[in-house]
């Protein structure tokens, strides 16, 4: 499986968008010819700010607007960090700003408003206008369907049109002219605050929700089409002198919406560095330009450097992109780094939850909510972490396999619904109600036992239509009525689980078929004996992808929630895009050179058949990396390059061959499971290698990893 290339294409063109932005502030055809100048800075660099906002609609906001749970959180974290770093760039341009008499002779309601709305310099109305336009899409998206926040950013966009290219048009009627002039004591533009941002917030979260693209040609033919039509456009407001400013045009959200689509169809490898990298030129700019034009004066080469327009624009590009590397490349801004430490860790993508959550979401038939499985610690990723997150996202219901688990996320603080899908043994029946936990009921004799004990106890009742193990069986109406006329059962849902759901093969679909037919069978006739049968359930990962028609008022998924299927087969062939939420990273403890005819490892088992450099790993079975991986048939990767195992995997070491793989130390890290530059080993790959399946090699990965939550390759 390899990482998803969109958003590489997002990343390469923020850059060419902020280099845009560039050319808005210097014009760098102004020395040639002033038309030409226009239709670049004037039209076709409107496009920039415009893709900036949707790239962080199409990143934040998603898993907030779609998600049909109304409680799930604002998008805190990311408003935090959009409001870090407009007070960092505040904290650059305020003295600046004061410098140059901005902010002499007017009181300080208007200095606020200048913070509020219009950024502390020219550049930076951008931040506020991206914080207020998130909170009032979110706000919006509270009380209205997708398509009424929509329309209620498209009707502010066009109030902020008359204030912008099209003020010329009201600027003579008195009542309208007076409301926007009142309105221009507040903010400058109306590109500021609340009318330009949100539709195109709203724009990104839709493509975010689902980038079912236009096909490539038709987006560019339109684009181009759109395009043409703005620059007619401008031509004429400019012509008719009705632009009291230039940002926002009638034909730009026509040109965003062919253009994200576009930009989403060129596939090419996510890069961080230049999504920071585009974020401080954008910043970091107007300082440039103020650099570029005093160095030029002190060194005597203003009519070189200033001049001409072109060497100006091309030198303060190259200035803005040197500092902003350097700035990008700063332990702060870089990202956390804290994550690499101790032997072997475990490193969880938040983005990848949110975005499988999302996905899932949308694939829930009508009335379905989702009970994640986080038994057996989250498939291995932790489950309190996983439980944690998922609260946030608005999940209020979970299922494990035992009271322990249920007894460890409750200790934890994890509200809402949590189901024990497997035994639990008399002694612990204490232990359901003094945490509010669930128990199924695993078949009559169990009920009988379960009702014995004398306290009320919340269940859901197991039933068995064909996979043979847990549940009473679905021939024996009889024994599931008296379950549910047991009077300490407080029946709360019925389920069975499907042991054929994952194709569609004719055989697994008649059998799948028929324990969906059975199930309903029980239910209707429970019904009919007027049992209220509440919360009938039986999808898991499969079923839901499969066979999603056996609805159902929960879906107990797991795998498909980390981002996979069992295998690597069912995982491609799924139609859905999950993403792997977790990576397992080891050190490098040391490198050894061997030479040929050495052995290394247990039994002798790796004979070096050439001088051979390998490198010790601070993980082994005990950590979950499979044994059966051995002797070449596993491999990790250390600076994107594939190290193949070599003899048996240890209990806390595993040694590799890194021959040839350039830069490797003591102290590196290799990727067991993950990614590496642009080379990934998934966890359905480990699985085929050691003749298992995913659930297994995730459930089996050791306490002794640390697991830490990451923000994610997306942002
Ligand atoms: C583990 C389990 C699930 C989750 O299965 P996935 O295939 O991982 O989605 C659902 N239901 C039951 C009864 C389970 O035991």
């Amino acid at each position: 499986m390899t990482p998803d290339k969109r958003y590489g294409g997002l990343d390469r063109f923020k850059l060419l968008a902020s280099f845009l932005v560039v050319a808005i502030h210097t014009s760098p055809l102004a020395s040639f010819s002033p038309e030409a100048d226009f239709l670049l800075t004037r039209v076709a660099a409107r496009v920039a700010v415009p893709f900036f906002l949707m790239v962080s609609g199409f990143f934040i906001l998603p898993a907030y607007l779609f998600e049909r749970s109304a409680d799930s959180r604002a998008p805190l974290r990311f408003l935090g960090r959009a409001a870090l770093l407009y007070l960092a760039a505040a904290g650059i341009y305020l003295p600046v700003g004061v410098y140059a008499g901005q902010y002499a002779g007017i009181g300080p309601l208007s200095i606020l408003c200048r913070i509020v709305f219009d950024g502390t310099f020219y550049h930076l109305w951008y931040l506020p206008a991206l914080i207020v336009g998130i909170l009032l899409v979110y706000g919006l998206s509270r009380r209205l369907p997708f398509g009424g926040v929509l329309a209620v950013s498209l009707v502010l966009y066009a109030a902020g049109l008359f204030g912008d290219s099209y003020y010329g048009v009201i600027e003579n009627l008195p009542g309208i002219s007076s409301v926007y002039a009142a309105g221009f004591r507040v903010f400058s533009y109306t590109r500021n605050g609340i009318f330009y941002a949100p539709v195109f917030l709203a724009m990104g979260a839709g493509f975010g929700r689902s980038p079912r693209f236009f096909p490539k040609k038709a987006a560019a033919v339109c684009f181009s089409a759109c395009m043409a039509l703005m620059a007619a456009e401008g031509l004429i407001l400019h012509r008719f002198g009705l632009q009291r400013h230039d940002s926002m045009y009638a034909m730009l959200p026509l040109c965003m919406l062919f253009l994200f689509p576009l930009v989403l169809s060129w596939r090419a490898e996510p890069s961080f560095f230049l999504r920071k990298v585009s974020q401080w030129v954008y910043i970091l700019h107007p300082l440039c330009i103020v650099a570029v034009r005093g160095v030029s004066k002190l060194a005597s080469l203003t009519d070189v450097l200033v001049g001409n327009s072109l060497v100006h624009y091309a030198a303060v590009c190259s200035l803005s992109f040197l500092l902003s590397a350097c700035v990008a490349k700063l332990p702060v801004c870089a990202g956390k780094k804290d994550s690499q430490t101790g032997r072997a860790w475990i490193e969880l993508d938040r983005d990848a939850l949110r975005h499988n959550v999302a996905v899932l979401r949308s694939l829930l038939p009508p009335g379905c909510r989702l009970m994640p499985a986080v038994k057996a610690d989250a498939y291995g990723h932790g489950a309190v972490l996983i439980s944690r997150e998922l609260s946030e996202m608005g999940v209020d219901a979970f299922c494990v396999a035992s009271v322990r688990e249920g007894v460890e996320l409750r200790k934890k603080g994890i509200k809402g619904e949590i189901l024990i899908l497997g035994y639990t043994c008399p002694e612990q029946f204490c232990l359901l109600r003094r945490y509010r936990l669930t128990q199924s009921v695993l078949d009559f004799a169990y009920a009988q036992i379960l009702d014995g004990c004398g306290k009320k106890t919340r269940v859901h009742v197991a039933v068995d239509t064909g996979m043979h193990r847990l549940g009473e069986r679905c021939e024996r109406l009889d024994e599931i009525i008296r379950i549910f006329q047991c009077k300490n059962l407080k029946i709360e849902g019925i389920f069975t689980h499907l042991c054929a759901d994952d194709t569609r093969s004719p055989e697994d679909e008649a059998f799948t078929l028929a324990q969906g037919q059975a199930f309903r069978d029980i239910v209707s006739q429970l019904k009919e004996r007027g049992f209220a049968c509440p919360g009938p359930h039986l999808l898991a990962s499969s079923g839901l992808l499969n066979y999603p028609e056996l609805s159902g008022e929960y879906a107990r998924v797991g795998i498909a929630l980390y981002g996979m299927m069992s295998t690597r087969a069912g995982t491609e062939s799924s139609s859905v895009s999950l993403r792997p939420v977790l990576s397992v990273k080891a050190r490098i403890a040391l490198v050894k050179d061997l030479y040929e005819g050495e052995s290394a490892g247990y039994g002798l088992r790796f004979v070096a058949r050439r001088d051979t450099q390998i490198a010790v790993l601070a993980v082994g079975y005990a950590d979950g990396l499979p044994r059966a991986l051995s002797c070449g048939v596993g491999r990790v990767l250390i600076n994107g390059c594939e190290a193949p195992i070599v003899g048996p995997v240890c209990m806390d070491q595993t040694l590799v061959d890194v021959t040839g793989i350039p830069d490797v130390r003591p102290g590196g890290v290799a990727v067991i499971i993950g990614r590496s530059r642009s080379s990934v080993i998934t966890a359905c790959d480990l699985a085929e290698q050691a003749g298992t399946i995913s659930n297994e090699i995730l459930s089996r990965l050791g306490k002794r990893l640390e697991r830490k939550m990451i923000a994610g390759t997306a942002r």
